[in-house]
């Protein structure tokens, strides 16, 4: 993985996806939305990571539809 973003505002950082600046405390932390962490759970659902168990459907369901407005 390649990560550039990386400088001295350790409570700062950039959405993974789209590269919006996301705070550490927003709850979709290290994305700044339930629409780019989605685009991420894609990502390892497709092949792109090596993962030990796919989302559950609370996880998929929180990632779509957000649980905040
Ligand atoms: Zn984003």
């Amino acid at each position: 993985m390649q990560d550039t973003t990386h400088h001295n505002h350790p409570e700062k950082s950039h959405c993974r996806i789209c590269k919006e600046h996301v705070d550490h405390n927003n709850a979709f932390y290290p994305f700044c939305s339930a629409r780019c962490k989605q685009v991420d759970l894609g990502r390892w659902a497709t092949g792109a990571y090596v993962v030990s168990r796919p989302a559950t459907d609370d996880e998929v369901q929180e990632a779509v539809f957000g649980g905040k407005p």
